[in-house]
C-alpha cells in the first residue's frame, strides 16, 4: 500500500498530481501586505518585552526602502544582512524587497575572510549589522567590498513595549561612518517606498552554501520559491493565525528565512524571536508565549532536552515541531517524546530547495528503514518530483540506493554569478541534491548516505576546503585533509589530519587556536591529528575518503 492511499488527505500530494498549486502571490511582498490588510494591529514580531504588529512592521519597512533609496540604492541591487534574530532583520528583509532589491543574508558567526568573500561574490552595496559585529569584523573588511553604505543597529533595540524604544531610544556608541538604523527609519518613517515590479521569477535572496561542490555560492532563492514554500509549510503543517512561530532557527539559514520570516507573513502568526539558543531562556519564552510551532536542527531538540526544567508543562503548547538540516536518530525522538510528550517531525531540504522538499506531514508517524536504522525524510511535498540516478542519470525503482534528484517550484534559480555551477547541479530544472538515498514501495524517503564532501554539524555544513585553505596558510603545514567525524551532539563534527614540513614543530592546540581565530565557531577543528604522510593516490591526490571511512565506528563483525 502505498503511503498515499491510507491517509485519503494526502492525496493531493500524490506525484502526477496536477501542477495547480504555485504561489498564490507573486511576490513576498504582496503576501506580506494581504497579511497586514488582514489584521494591521495584530503582532508579527515578539522580541523579549518589544511587541511589533503588522502595520508597524509596514511602515518600518516601508521607511527602510525610502532610506536606502534616498541613499542611493537601487532595484536589483544586493543589501547583505549580518545579524543574529533581531527584528531588524526582518524588517530589512521586507524593506530590501520593497526597494527592489535582493537581501544577502550572513551567518553572524563569519569571521572577516568569511564576510568578505561574501560581500565581494555577491557586490552587495548596502550592509546591516550590528554594532559589535560592525566594530569586530566589519569595519576591518568593507573597504576591501562595493559596500557604499554601512547601516548599524542593536540588538538593544526593539526589547521593551515602549513604542519610543522602536526609533531609538537606546543608549549606544555611535560606529563612525555608518547609518544609525534607528535615525534613518525615523527620518523615513511615513516615506513611500519606490514604485517598484516585483515577479515571481525576480530573485529575493541570496543565501550562501557550500552546495555540492567548492566555496560558498550564493543560491538564487526567487519570489515564487519563498511564496511556494512559505504555503508548504502552512499546509504540510496546519499552521494559521492562531499559530505561534518560536524563531529559533537563525534566521540568515533558509531554515530561519522560511520556516520563521515567510511564514509568519504569510499566515499571520506572531514569530517569537529567539536572539540565540539558550535552552533555559527558550523553555521559558515557549510557555510564556504559548509558542505553538517551531523548526530547527536537531542540537536545538537536545538542548532543550537537557536543559533543567525541561518537563511535559514546559512545552505543553509546542506541538508542531520539524528538525530538519541534518539527519535525527529515533533515539532522539523517543527521548524527546518521553520528556515534553511530543513528537519530532522529520523535514528535509538544502538551500538549493528553499528549505523542505521532504517532509512527514503533521500528524503522521515517519517509518524507520529496518536495514540503515535511518528514519524516513518523509514525503515529496505537493508539486514536487523526486527521482532517485544511477550513476548513468538512470531511474531507480523504489527499494534502490541512489541520488536523489529533486524538481519543484522550491527548486532555486540558480547560483549567482556561477553559470557553469548552475548548469551542473541543475540544469533542466532538476537539482542534483548530492544525497544518496531510497524511496520505498509505500513512498517514504530515506537519506543514507552523501555524494559530496560537505561535513554536517548539527545542521551548521561544512565544506572540507574552506578548513585545509585555512591550515595551508600555517608555515608549518604541508599537508591538511578534512573530514567529518562521529560527534554524540552535532552528529558530526570536524577533523584534521595534517603532516608538517621537514623540520617544522606545531602541535595540533597550536595549529587548532590558529584556525579558530580565522573561521566561524562551528568549522574549526575540533580534533587535529599530526601524521608523518596523509594517505593518496599513485597520482598524489589525498585520499579524504580513506581517512573518513577510518573515523567511522567499526560494526562489531568487522
Ligand atoms: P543546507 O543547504 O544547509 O540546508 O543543507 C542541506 C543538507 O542537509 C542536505 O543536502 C542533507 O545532506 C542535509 N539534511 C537536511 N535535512 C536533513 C534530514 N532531515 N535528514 C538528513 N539530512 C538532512
Amino acid at each position: 500500500m502505498s503511503v498515499y492511499d491510507d491517509k485519503p488527505w494526502l492525496a493531493r500530494y500524490a506525484p502526477g498530481q496536477p501542477a495547480e498549486i504555485a504561489g498564490e502571490y507573486d511576490n513576498a511582498v504582496d503576501m506580506f501586505a494581504a497579511a497586514v490588510r488582514r489584521d494591521p494591529e495584530g503582532e508579527i514580531i515578539r522580541y523579549f518585552d518589544g511587541r511589533i504588529t503588522f502595520r508597524e512592521l509596514d511602515e518600518l519597512s516601508d521607511a527602510f526602502a525610502a532610506g536606502i533609496t534616498d541613499a542611493g540604492f537601487t532595484p536589483g541591487e544586493r543589501v547583505a544582512v549580518y545579524a543574529q534574530n533581531v527584528p531588524q532583520f526582518v524588517i530589512a528583509q521586507l524593506g530590501t524587497w520593497k526597494a527592489g532589491g535582493i537581501a544577502v543574508s550572513v551567518n553572524p558567526m563569519n569571521r572577516e575572510r568569511e564576510l568578505e568573500l561574501i560581500l565581494q561574490d555577491s557586490g552587495a552595496s548596502v550592509l546591516v549589522c550590528l554594532e559589535g559585529l560592525y566594530r569586530d569584523v566589519v569595519s576591518k573588511v568593507v573597504a576591501n567590498t562595493d559596500v557604499r553604505t554601512v547601516i548599524t543597529t542593536s540588538e538593544l533595540e526593539y526589547q521593551t513595549r515602549d513604542d519610543q524604544r522602536i526609533f531609538g531610544g537606546v543608549e549606544r556608541t555611535p560606529c563612525e561612518g555608518t547609518l544609525d538604523m534607528a535615525q534613518m527609519l525615523e527620518r523615513f518613517r511615513g516615506h513611500a517606498p519606490p514604485v517598484v515590479s516585483l515577479g515571481p521569477d525576480d530573485v529575493a535572496l541570496l543565501t550562501y552554501t557550500s552546495g555540492t561542490t567548492g566555496p560558498p555560492k550564493g543560491a538564487m532563492t526567487t519570489h515564487r520559491n519563498v511564496v511556494f514554500n512559505a504555503q508548504t509549510y502552512r499546509d504540510w503543517v496546519g499552521i494559521g493565525p492562531g499559530d505561534v512561530v518560536l524563531g529559533v532557527a537563525p534566521l540568515f539559514h533558509i531554515t530561519g528565512l522560511i520556516g520563521h520570516i515567510a511564514v509568519s507573513l504569510l499566515t499571520g502568526a506572531p514569530l517569537v524571536l529567539m536572539y540565540r539558543l539558550d535552552p533555559a531562556v527558550t523553555l521559558e519564552t515557549i510557555r510564556d508565549e504559548k509558542a505553538t510551532f517551531t523548526v530547527g536542527s536537531i542540537t536545538v531538540f537536545i538542548a532543550l532536552m537537557n536543559s533543567p526544567g525541561a518537563d511535559k508543562e514546559a512545552l505543553a503548547s509546542l506541538t508542531k515541531i520539524y528538525s530538519g538540516g541534518a539527519p535525527i536518530p529515533p533515539s532522539t525522538i523517543k527521548a524527546f517524546q518521553s520528556t515534553f510528550g511530543h513528537y519530532i517531525h522529520n523535514i528535509y531540504g538544502l538551500t538549493e530547495t528553499t528549505s523542505p522538499s521532504h517532509g512527514v506531514p503533521f500528524g503522521a508517524d515517519a517509518p524507520v528503514d529496518p536495514a540503515s536504522g535511518a528514519l524516513s525524510v518523509g514525503v515529496p511535498i505537493y508539486n514536487t518530483v523526486v527521482r532517485i540516478v544511477g550513476e548513468d542519470g538512470e531511474d531507480l525503482p523504489p527499494g534502490e540506493v541512489g541520488e536523489l534528484v529533486t524538481s519543484g517550484p522550491q527548486v532555486v534559480s540558480g547560483y549567482w554569478n556561477k553559470p557553469e555551477e548552475t548548469a551542473n547541479a541543475m540544469s533542466g530544472g532538476r537539482f542534483r541534491t548530492g544525497d544518496v538515498g531510497y524511496m520505498d514501495e509505500a513512498g517514504w524517503f530515506y537519506i543514507v548516505d552523501r555524494k559530496k564532501d560537505q561535513i554536517n554539524a548539527g545542521g551548521y555544513k561544512i565544506w572540507p576546503r574552506e578548513v585545509e585553505d585555512v591550515l595551508y596558510e600555517h608555515e608549518a603545514v604541508r599537508e591538511a585533509a578534512v573530514v567529518g567525524v562521529p560527534d554524540p551532539y552535532r552528529g558530526e563534527t570536524v577533523k584534521a589530519f595534517v603532516s608538517l614540513r621537514p623540520g617544522a614543530r606545531a602541535d595540533s592546540d597550536e595549529l587548532t587556536a590558529f584556525c579558530k581565530q580565522r573561521m566561524a565557531a562551528y568549522k574549526y577543528p575540533r580534533q587535529i591529528e599530526i601524521l608523518d604522510e596523509l594517505p593518496k593516490t599513485v597520482t598524489g591526490k589525498l585520499l579524504r575518503r580513506e581517512l573518513r571511512t577510518r573515523e567511522q565506528p567499526q560494526s562489531p563483525s568487522s
